[in-house]
C-alpha cells in the first residue's frame, strides 16, 4: 500500500485515518524512503522488543535515502538496541515507586502527572517507557475519578500534568470531560499537557481541540517534544500557529541523543526554529538509562560542554535547562 502513498490525499485525512496509516514495518518505512534494509543496522528483533510506529507527516520529514538522517535514527529499531549496557534498566526513573495509585504519579511538590494513556502516535527507540508496564498503569476511565479524587484531597497541588504515552490521543469527548472536571477543583491553577503529537501527528491539533483546550477556566500548558529542528515541517508550523494564536504557553522538551542533536549548531537550530514559532526552549534532557537504549547515551561531560557552547552564542531563554531525572529525587537535577 505504502508504495503508491498519496502523500497529499494522506495529509487531507483525519488525524484518526492518519494515525491508522502510520508505518508499523521496517520494511513498508524504507520503501518509502527509498532504503534498502540491507544497507541498514535495521533490526527485526530489536522491533519485537519495542515496535517500529512512525506517522506519514514525520516520516515526511526524513531524507529520502539517507541512512543518517537524525529523524530517521529516532524511530529506526536497530541491532544496538539488543546490546546489554550494565547501567541500563527497564525502569530507570522509579516511576513505579512513585505511583500512589493506577495512572498518578507524584514524585515533586505542587504537580501530579496523570498517565492518560499507555499509548503514543510514534515509538521514539529511546524513550524510557519502552519497558514500562505502561498497558496496566494508564489512568483508564474507571480509575479516572479516583485520579481527580486524589487532586481534590491535596490542597497543595497546584498543577496536573497529563502525560502518558500521549495525552492528546484522547478523543475530543474524553479531553473535554477530564478537562471539565478537573476545572472544579479549586486550588488547581495549570493543566499542563505533554505531548509529542503538535510535532509527529499534528492533524490531531483541530479546531475542536483548540475549543476544548480554550474552554478551560485554569491555564493550558504546553509542552512539546522536538529534537532536530527537520522535524518541524510545514504542518507541524501550522499546528503550532492554532495553539500559539489560541493564547496557549508553549515549551519544548528535548532528549539529548547521540548522533541526533549532539551538536551545539544543531541544538542552536533547534532553539531558533522552535522560538521562531513561539515556542520556549524547556528542558534538555539527558538520556534515562532505559534497557534497549544505551547507543543514545552522549556523556555528562560532554552534554555540560555543549550548553556552554550554547550560551556562548544564544540568549539565555533560548538555551534549555540541561537536567536528569533521579529515582527518588524531588526535582529534576540540574546538571552542570
Ligand atoms: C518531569 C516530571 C514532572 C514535571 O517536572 P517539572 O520540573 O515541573 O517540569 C512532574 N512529575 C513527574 C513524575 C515528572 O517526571
Ligand atoms: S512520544 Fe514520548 S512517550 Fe511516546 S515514545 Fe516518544 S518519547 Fe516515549
Amino acid at each position: 500500500m505504502f508504495e503508491q502513498l498519496d502523500e497529499t490525499l494522506h495529509f487531507t485525512k483525519n488525524w484518526q485515518q492518519q494515525l491508522a496509516e502510520a508505518f508499523n514495518t521496517i520494511e513498508d518505512l524504507c520503501r518509502y524512503l527509498q532504503l534498502s534494509p540491507e544497507d541498514l543496522p535495521a533490526s527485526v528483533n530489536a522491533a519485537k522488543n519495542f515496535p517500529i510506529k512512525v506517522p506519514v507527516s514525520f516520516a515526511a520529514s526524513i531524507e529520502k535515502n539517507n541512512p543518517y538522517d537524525p529523524l530517521l535514527r529516532q524511530v529506526l529499531p536497530i541491532k544496538d538496541e539488543l546490546t546489554v549496557y550494565p547501567d541500563f534498566s527497564d525502569d530507570p526513573v522509579g516511576d513505579l515507586a512513585a505511583a500512589p495509585q493506577t495512572g498518578v504519579l507524584h514524585k515533586y511538590h505542587g504537580r501530579v502527572l496523570f498517565i492518560n494513556t499507555g499509548s503514543c502516535a510514534i515509538n521514539c527507540r529511546y524513550c524510557f517507557r519502552r519497558n514500562f508496564p505502561y498497558a496496566d498503569r494508564q489512568l483508564s476511565k474507571q480509575h479516572e475519578d479516583a485520579g481527580i479524587q486524589y487532586l481534590s484531597a491535596d490542597p497543595e497541588v497546584s498543577e496536573v500534568i497529563l502525560s502518558g504515552g500521549d495525552p492528546l490521543l484522547l478523543s475530543d469527548d474524553r479531553l473535554t470531560q477530564l478537562i471539565q472536571k478537573l476545572n472544579t477543583i479549586k486550588h488547581l491553577k495549570r493543566i499542563r499537557i505533554h505531548t509529542r503529537l503538535p510535532i509527529v501527528l499534528p492533524a490531531r491539533i483541530t479546531e475542536k481541540l483548540i475549543s476544548t483546550l480554550t474552554e478551560s477556566t485554569q491555564q493550558i500548558v504546553i509542552v512539546v517534544h522536538c529534537n532536530h529542528a527537520n522535524e518541524i515541517n510545514t504542518r507541524v508550523i501550522n499546528a503550532l500557529a492554532l495553539l500559539r494564536n489560541s493564547g496557549i504557553n508553549l515549551f519544548n522538551q528535548s532528549v539529548l541523543l547521540k548522533d541526533v542533536n549532539d551538536h551545539a549548531n544543531i541544538l542552536r537550530d533547534l532553539s531558533e526554529k522552535l522560538f521562531s514559532q513561539g515556542v520556549i526552549p524547556y528542558y534538555l534532557h539527558l538520556l534515562d538509562k532505559a534497557t534497549g537504549t544505551g547507543h543514545f547515551e552522549v556523556s555528562e561531560t560532554v552534554a555540560v560542554e555543549l550548553i556552554r557552547q550554547l550560551q556562548l552564542t544564544l540568549p539565555g531563554y533560548l538555551v534549555p535547562k540541561l537536567v536528569k531525572e533521579q529515582a527518588g529525587a524531588l526535582s529534576k537535577k540540574n546538571v552542570s
